[in-house]
């Protein structure tokens, strides 16, 4: 049994660690020299409903990344506008310690090498092909995972944003994105309000070292910094365009929210450097990620997959997807569910046994159904989607499914009869 993962963000990592856990032998691919994606610039988890999707993954036996994660934070239980009981992972040492846990686990990593074309037999992938430097390579597998995430390449940041502004995708020098779906011959869809094709992405990082003594001191011991943006210049905080929206709240045009992630994150998708520096404490500031901070951010957001609830690609036998590839899905503990899901059902589909589909009565099953359903429609498509705020929050609260009680929601997993079900 050998299941291809390609592209190594939150989602293609969780989805290596669930296939292996299924037994199969299983090659995670990644065009960077370095897994996590956007996740090497985000650092978020636990806030609102997250706290609940992790909590339900831990008692479904799909819980390890969280854990990981969990022991690498700088901050836990902390609260910025909106958003209580959040936890801020070191941005800066994360990624080596998921590497080495994937590898002892048993998952092959190749990094620096590019997918760019699939070979097919009908409806089925046989192999992906592309290059690692001038070297050609060619990688055969019984199943396949899309986790190639919908950010880059440079063109989609120039032809729907303010252009490449440097982002820790870094397209310029590993080159872009390709998508396995699509060259798989699958219609993609992208996320679209009025004008705006994609979206935004909703942050930036500062250096922290650029920052006054108190700021500082406050991050290290607080994890939070709220700094008041003097009206004359809130004009220039662009929350509308922002992908993700749980944060585009009144109390974000206001303020500089600040939090510390190893970085200081900004949450703001950009600022003019030269007004920025105009703000007591942010005199020296200079942007860490994306490098043109003060210009844009990238493009996410055009390319996800058609799929259903098992997370298979409709169109191709073999081929599953999972984090921002499944759908309007933002964030870490979104990519970690689903990641987890599509592993687990690409070894189920090898077996020839039936997909796994989660209830709608936890939060991550009704979720990635939801999402699912929301993509076939007009309006679905101007939305994104995430435990931690906007539309799906709104939901989960609706349902009664957002919980904070470690124990109940591990009843709940056992009453929905999934309890440990990706350990088995
Ligand atoms: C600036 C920023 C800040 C964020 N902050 C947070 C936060 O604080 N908390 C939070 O929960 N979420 C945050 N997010 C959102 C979150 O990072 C993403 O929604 C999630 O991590 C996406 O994971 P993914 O695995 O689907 O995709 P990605 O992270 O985009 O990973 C896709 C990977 O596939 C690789 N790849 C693409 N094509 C190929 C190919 N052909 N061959 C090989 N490899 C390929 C890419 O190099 C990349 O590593 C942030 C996003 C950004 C951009």
């Amino acid at each position: 049994m050998k299941v291809i993962v390609v592209g190594a963000g939150w989602a293609g990592c969780a989805a290596s660690l669930s296939a292996r856990k299924q037994g199969a032998e299983v090659l995670l691919i990644e065009r960077t020299d370095m897994l996590l994606g956007t996740g090497l610039v985000g650092g978020i988890m636990r806030n609102n409903g997250r706290f609940t999707a992790t909590e339900e993954m831990i008692a479904m036996g799909g819980g390890e990344i969280f854990q990981l994660i969990d022991q690498n934070c700088l901050h836990r239980g902390i609260e910025f506008p909106g958003h209580p009981h959040a936890s801020l992972y070191n941005v800066a040492t994360m990624e080596p310690v998921v590497k080495r846990f994937l590898l002892e686990k048993g998952a092959q990593i190749r990094l620096s090498t590019r997918i760019d074309e699939v070979e097919m037999k009908e409806s089925r992938i046989q192999a992906v092909t592309g290059k690692r430097g001038e070297e050609k390579v060619r990688f055969a597998g019984d199943a396949f995972i899309d986790t190639t995430g919908t950010a880059g390449p440079p063109g989609q940041c120039t032809k729907y944003g303010n252009g490449c502004a440097m982002c820790i995708l870094r397209c310029p020098s590993f080159g872009g994105r390709v998508s396995i779906a699509a060259k798989a011959g699958v219609q993609e869809t992208a996320g679209r309000k009025g004008n705006q094709i994609g979206a935004m992405s909703g942050s930036c990082k500062l250096f922290k070292e650029s920052l006054s003594r108190e700021i500082v001191n406050t991050l290290d011991t607080k994890g939070v910094m709220v700094i008041p943006i003097p009206a004359s210049l809130q004009s220039e905080v662009q929350l509308s365009i922002k992908a993700c929206q749980q944060y585009a709240l009144p109390e974000f045009h206001e303020n500089f929210v600040l939090l510390d992630t190893g970085h200081a994150k900004l949450m703001t998708p950009f600022f003019p450097l030269e007004v920025l520096r105009k703000i007591p404490g942010l005199e020296n500031a200079r942007y860490e990620d994306p490098y043109a901070g003060g210009l844009g951010n990238s493009i996410r957001y055009v390319g996800m997959a058609p799929r259903d609830d098992a997370l298979k690609v409709i169109g191709v036998d073999n081929l599953f997807c999972a984090g921002e590839k499944a759908g309007l899905l933002v964030g870490h503990t979104e990519a970690i569910v689903t990641g987890t899901l599509a592993g687990f059902n690409s070894v189920r589909y090898i077996k020839k046994e039936k997909p796994l589909i989660l209830p709608t009565t936890l939060s991550v099953g009704d979720a990635i159904s939801y999402v699912r359903a929301q993509m076939e429609t007009e309006e679905g498509l101007g939305h994104k989607y995430t435990f931690s705020g906007s539309v799906y929050f709104d939901r989960m609260k609706q349902k009664g499914l957002y919980s904070i009680d470690p124990k109940e929601i591990e009843k709940r997993v056992e009453t929905a009869g999934v309890a440990g079900i990706f350990l088995q």
